[in-house]
């Protein structure tokens, strides 16, 4: 029987979890930890980074996994490179499932930076009130761009304060509407948008929403992921893992 590690921390991650449960298969879904209250879930779940690649060899050999689903954020490369590197050591099959990005559409006023220094760079210049749109890990970083008023929307309450000068502090799981992200830029007086290109709905609003109200949004692009196996959706995880199992992968 299939014995599967999903690396999760994402809707998808859970989305996948819940099909494999429903089927009865054999599963782990791995979380780093960042979040406080992760949601409930229909299969086992373990908490914690696994230390490095040679942990992750380590981990899936003594729990005899045959398939490692990496189903991390888009942004999270460190993790996404471990796991095709200690797949390949220990021998396991592996496939990435993860959303396609955003794609502008028409309206879409998307200037495209390739990472988070960089967009800290394009936000030179005379004060704005800007929606940051990025999750706590990386907010700090434009602090060296103190002249803005920053709008913070958080998954938990951060236990210290964002080094931000001047920022505002919204906790909010989501769903979000593009109607409710609108009426939050309006009442904000939102003048730029800075977002990931994480791709899926939950965060799109927001996209929509600028694009609605005519605001420039500065587009954090993906950073480059490992050549593997790459998926969008849960349905062609579980075909993968039955062909992986016919070969005896
Ligand atoms: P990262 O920079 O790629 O990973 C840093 C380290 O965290 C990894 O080397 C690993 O530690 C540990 N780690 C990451 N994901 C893990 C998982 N699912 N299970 C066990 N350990 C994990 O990752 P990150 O960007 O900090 O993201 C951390 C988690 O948050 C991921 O689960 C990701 O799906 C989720 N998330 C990230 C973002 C984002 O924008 N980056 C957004 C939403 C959700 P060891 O080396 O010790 O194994």
């Amino acid at each position: 029987m299939s014995n599967i590690l999903i690396l999760g921390g994402t809707t998808e991650a859970s989305a996948l979890a819940s099909a494999l449960a429903d089927r009865g298969e054999r599963a782990v879904l791995s979380y780093a930890g960042r979040t406080g209250k992760p949601r409930a879930q229909p299969v086992p779940v373990r908490i914690g980074g696994f230390g490095g690649i040679a942990g992750l060899v380590d981990y899936l050999r003594r729990e005899r996994v045959t398939h490692l689903v990496d189903a991390t954020h888009p942004f999270a490369a460190t993790m996404s490179g471990h796991a095709v590197a200690a797949a390949q050591e220990a021998g396991v099959a592996h496939i990435m499932l993860t959303r396609p990005p955003w794609v502008a559409s028409e309206g879409d006023r998307w200037t495209h930076v390739p990472d988070i220094p960089a967009a800290v760079r394009a936000m030179e210049g005379e004060a704005k009130r800007v929606m940051l749109a990025l999750g706590r890990m990386h907010v700090d970083s434009f602090a060296a761009q103190p002249q803005h008023h920053y709008l913070l929307r958080f998954v938990d309450a951060p236990a210290e304060g964002p080094a931000l000068p001047r920022h505002g502090l919204i906790v909010d799981r989501g769903p979000f509407t593009p109607e409710g992200d609108m009426a939050l830029m309006r009442e904000h007086g939102i003048e730029l948008i800075v977002s990931k290109n994480a791709g899926g709905g939950g965060a799109e609003a927001k996209l929509a929403a600028a694009r609605m109200l005519g605001l420039p949004v500065l587009m954090i692009d993906r950073p480059p992921s490992p050549a593997a196996r790459v998926t969008h959706e849960v349905r062609e995880v579980l075909d993968w893992l039955h062909q992986a199992a016919d070969r005896g992968v």
